[in-house]
C-alpha cells in the first residue's frame, strides 16, 4: 500500500533537511507557526487585536493555553468579515461570499490573498496524486468559473501533477454531463456526493472512471456503496470548506479516514457542549487554526462537523494523523423527543439505498401538537409507482424512527417528483430544514 503523499509533502514543508519526519517534528513546527499567526493576527486584524487582547504572547505557548483561547465561529464572520483582514483589501486575490444560513442571515465572506491560494494549490497538487497520475484526465464537478474558485485551484494542482482536467462545475443537466464523460472519457471524477451519485444512476454502468472523489459535505456510506456496485470504481473522500482554504484532508489507499494538511492547519476536536478538549478517539467537534494564511487567519474556528481522530496508526504507515470520515453536522441533528435525535445521516444511510433515487429533502414542522416529517424525494422520470412505498418502508427502519411512527408520535409525509433529472441542483450541505419554532409552517 502506497503511503499517503500528504506525509512526504507536510516534510517538505517543514523543511529540516532529511530527517524523518515524526510527531515531535510536526508539533514543534506547527507551535511555531501557532506563535507566528497569533502574533500577526492580533497585530493586524482588529477582530482578534480584541479577541486576544489580555491573553500574553508567553501564555499562549503550551497545550493548556491555547485551549483557553476563545472560539471563532462562523457568526463572528458574518458580523465582520472585514475586521478579520491581516492585509489591505487591494491585497485580496479572492473573495469568496457563502450564503450559508445562520442567525443573522448574513453572507460569509472569507479572503485570500495569492500567497493564501498558493497554499491551496500546492495541497491539491500533492493530494490528488493520491488517486491521480502525470497524463491522466480529471472531470471536475465543482465551481470552477471564477479565477480562485475551487474548481479552478484544483485543475491549477492538478496541471502541477502533469494531469489534465475539465472543470465542467456542478451538474445542472446530467444527460448533458454524461455525454461529455462518454465522449472524453476521465480516468478521475471530482463532484458533491449527491451529484456524483445521480450521474452513475443516470450512467448506467457506462463511462465509468477509475476513481472518484467525493467533496463538498460529509459523504454517506450508502452513497460510497451504490457507487462502487454502478462503477465499480475506487472511492476516495477529502474533508475541506472553504474557510480552511477550501482543503483540509483527504483519504489514502487505506480509505480509513483522511490524513489532515498539518502543516498548514492545525485540527483540534472538542466536546460542541462545553468547548472542552477532547483526546484523541473522542468524536466531537472539529476546530482548526490556520497556521500560515496571511489575508484571514482563522483561531479555534470551529466547523459545526463532527468527527474524531483515530487513535491507531492508518495501514499505510503514515506518522499523520487520521481523521476519522466526518459522520454530519451538529446543524443536521434534530431533537424529536427527550432522548430521540434524527440526523441527516440517519435519513441518507437509509434512503441512498433506494433504487433510482436522485436526491431529497427533509423538513420538520410541528403541527396538532406532533412533529411532522416530510421527504420530498426526486426519481427521474417513469420510475415506477412503488418510491412512496419505498420510503416509507425505508423510515420504519430507522431505528430512532421506528417506535415514533408505530406509536403515531410522529407522522410522516413524503412527496414524490418523478421530474427530469437533468434540471436538478444538487443540495451542497445536506442538513434537515428544522421549521418548528420558526413559526412557518
Ligand atoms: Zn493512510
Amino acid at each position: 500500500m502506497k503511503r499517503t503523499p500528504l506525509e512526504s509533502w507536510v516534510s517538505d514543508k517543514i523543511g529540516k533537511g532529511k530527517d524523518p519526519l515524526t510527531r515531535e517534528r510536526i508539533e514543534h513546527h506547527q507551535r511555531l507557526m501557532l506563535q507566528e499567526t497569533l502574533a500577526w493576527a492580533r497585530a493586524k486584524s482588529s477582530f482578534y487585536r480584541r479577541r486576544l487582547a489580555g491573553l500574553s504572547e508567553r501564555a499562549l505557548s503550551g497545550r493548556q493555553e491555547f485551549c483557553r483561547i476563545p472560539f471563532t465561529t462562523a457568526e463572528d464572520i458574518r458580523q465582520n468579515p472585514l475586521h478579520f483582514l491581516c492585509v489591505s483589501q487591494s491585497e485580496i486575490n479572492r473573495v469568496v461570499t457563502l450564503h450559508t444560513s445562520g442567525t443573522t442571515g448574513l453572507p460569509k465572506r472569507i479572503y485570500f490573498t495569492r500567497e493564501d491560494q498558493e497554499l491551496t494549490v500546492d495541497f491539491f497538487h500533492r493530494g490528488m496524486s493520491t488517486l491521480v497520475g502525470p497524463g491522466e484526465r480529471v472531470l471536475i464537478l465543482l465551481p470552477g468559473e471564477r479565477p480562485g474558485s475551487v474548481g479552478d485551484l484544483l485543475a491549477a494542482g492538478l496541471q502541477r501533477l502533469g494531469a489534465s482536467s475539465v472543470v465542467y462545475g456542478p451538474v445542472q443537466d446530467y444527460a448533458q454531463a454524461l455525454e461529455v464523460m462518454v465522449m472524453e472519457g476521465f480516468d478521475a471524477l471530482v463532484g458533491i456526493p449527491v451529484q456524483v451519485l445521480a450521474l452513475a444512476r443516470q450512467s448506467r454502468g457506462r463511462a465509468a472512471p477509475r476513481s472518484v472523489l467525493l467533496s463538498t459535505d460529509y459523504v454517506p456510506d450508502s452513497i460510497k456503496k451504490e457507487l462502487h456496485l454502478i462503477w465499480g470504481c475506487e472511492i476516495y473522500t477529502h474533508y475541506g470548506m472553504t474557510e480552511m482554504g477550501f482543503g483540509g484532508g483527504v483519504d489514502c489507499e487505506a480509505r480509513q479516514g483522511y490524513h489532515m494538511r498539518e502543516a498548514d492547519l492545525l485540527f483540534e476536536v472538542v466536546d460542541p457542549k462545553t468547548g472542552a478538549s477532547l483526546e484523541e478517539g473522542e468524536a466531537g467537534e472539529v476546530v482548526f487554526t490556520t497556521l500560515t494564511r496571511l489575508g484571514m487567519p482563522l483561531i479555534r474556528y470551529r466547523t459545526g462537523d463532527l468527527s474524531r481522530f483515530l487513535p491507531e496508526q492508518c495501514p499505510c504507515g503514515t506518522v499523520l494523523k487520521t481523521m476519522a470520515p466526518v459522520r454530519g453536522r451538529i446543524a443536521g441533528r434534530m431533537d424529536l423527543e427527550p432522548g430521540i435525535v434524527l440526523t441527516i445521516e440517519d435519513l441518507d444511510e437509509a434512503l441512498f439505498p433506494i433504487c433510482n433515487l436522485i436526491d431529497f429533502s427533509a423538513e420538520l414542522t410541528w403541527e396538532e401538537d406532533l412533529n411532522h416529517l416530510e421527504i420530498r424525494a426526486t426519481f427521474p422520470e417513469g420510475s415506477g409507482k412503488h418510491e412512496t412505498e419505498s420510503i416509507h418502508r425505508a423510515l420504519k427502519g430507522i431505528p430512532v424512527l421506528r417506535s415514533s411512527i408505530r406509536e403515531a408520535r410522529l407522522k410522516v409525509r413524503v412527496t414524490v417528483r418523478e421530474g427530469n433529472p437533468s434540471k436538478l441542483n444538487g443540495s451542497v450541505k445536506r442538513t434537515i430544514t428544522d421549521k418548528r419554532n420558526s413559526g412557518v409552517v
